[in-house]
């Protein structure tokens, strides 16, 4: 399996489309042709990191921070990320991110982290905003089928656990072909009246253009009718955090040692209180912007990390709100990576394997 084709696979469980703008994505050093050996997962990519690779034979490295953010001046090995980029370079390993996607969807570092404290009922917490576009497309009575089937084919109508959703509404189009046209159906310079069905179907931005593409393929009119709409509704299936139920309701401090035990994190830090805990919100690493979410949904706690003084103390009323570390609350995302990543391997009989980092890449202490 070629980095090319892992990337392809990979992206159509984590697109692209759904991170951040502004993020730093998919291939960050290395060669599409390269034939993928073993792949090493990771947080963050440091020195032990890079290593260990090299001495696992694995010419790939798949980090959820990505390494390179801001334009290099140079490359030498007198920074940390010049000295990373030659060591990678030097042993022929590509270095692979997937950071705000990976967040975002639902097998991701907000969905494990709900799933590793034992959450029930777990839904995105933020959902993605503008990610959805209406196709309207006009279509002769007897080529819907063809036309719509090639629409799902290319993706369309995929609308949480329901696939083929489509909207049907019967109703005249009508048309006059000119000079050269030549038209489907009726005559040239003749005015047209044809039974025509109006097709509407949901699809996710990114994947608009290759509908649209199938659809005029398999649509018979030499020009096609259709209709691109952009819509304001929330995308559920992608979105930053998650949201799920403890099944029996806990107090305060036997939910602070489950965080604790389930994480590994020696102390938390909170502000607010909560009597008894059953509705959870998570948002691994930098999750502030989310808390305004659980607090309107009616989280009980919000777990989370990188908060400021002023955060805490400006939701301490609101909610209980507790900053349990960036890496212990993104870390649980590793086993379930690796597993995705192991399972694309034997989807395309790869024999390599996926190794999860044995380092621990928290630049953060507590004494
Ligand atoms: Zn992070």
């Amino acid at each position: 399996m070629r980095i090319r084709e892992f990337q392809k696979q990979f992206e159509q469980i984590a697109p692209q489309a759904i991170a951040w703008k502004g993020d730093n994505i998919g291939l960050l050093l290395g060669r599409e042709s390269d034939t993928i050996k073993n792949i090493l997962v990771a947080l963050d990519l440091t020195m032990d990191v890079a290593e260990e690779a090299a001495k696992k034979k694995a010419n790939c490295i798949i980090t959820h921070h990505p390494l390179l953010f801001h334009p290099l001046k140079n490359i030498t090995a007198d920074s940390r990320v010049g000295e990373l980029i030659l060591f990678l370079t030097e042993n022929r390993i590509n270095l692979y991110a997937a950071h705000t996607n990976l967040d975002s969807v639902k097998w991701g570092v907000n969905f494990s982290l709900a799933q590793s404290l034992g959450l029930t009922n777990v839904e995105i917490l933020s959902p993605l905003n503008g990610s959805l576009t209406q196709i309207v497309v006009f279509v002769p009575h007897d080529h819907v089928e063809v036309v719509a089937n090639a629409m799902h084919e290319a993706g369309a109508g995929m609308f949480t656990k329901y696939d083929q959703c489509s909207f049907r509404g019967e109703g005249i189009g009508t048309f006059r072909g000119l000079n050269d046209a030549k038209p489907f159906l009726g005559k040239v310079g003749k005015h047209e009246r044809v039974q025509e069905v109006r097709l509407e179907i949901l699809v996710e931005n990114w994947k608009t253009s290759s509908v649209i593409s199938a659809m005029v393929k398999a649509h018979p009119y030499e020009e096609v009718a259709y209709d691109i709409l952009p819509l304001l509704n929330r995308n559920t299936e992608y979105g930053l955090g998650a949201i799920g139920d403890i099944p029996k309701k806990i107090p305060q401090n036997k939910f602070f040692e489950l965080v604790k035990k389930t994480l590994g994190v020696r102390a938390l830090k909170y502000s607010g209180t909560s009597n008894m805990i059953g509705r959870v919100a998570v948002c691994g690493g930098s999750g502030s912007e989310c808390i305004a979410d659980a607090v309107s949904r009616k989280a009980d706690v919000m777990v989370t990390a990188d908060l400021k003084y002023h955060t805490f103390q400006d939701f301490e009323k609101k909610i209980l709100l507790v900053d349990a570390g960036h890496y212990e609350t993104e870390h649980v995302v590793l086993p379930v990576l690796a597993a995705k990543i192991q399972e694309m391997f034997k989807r395309n009989n790869h024999s390599g394997k996926v190794y999860i980092t044995k380092h621990s890449t928290n630049p953060v202490h507590i004494f």
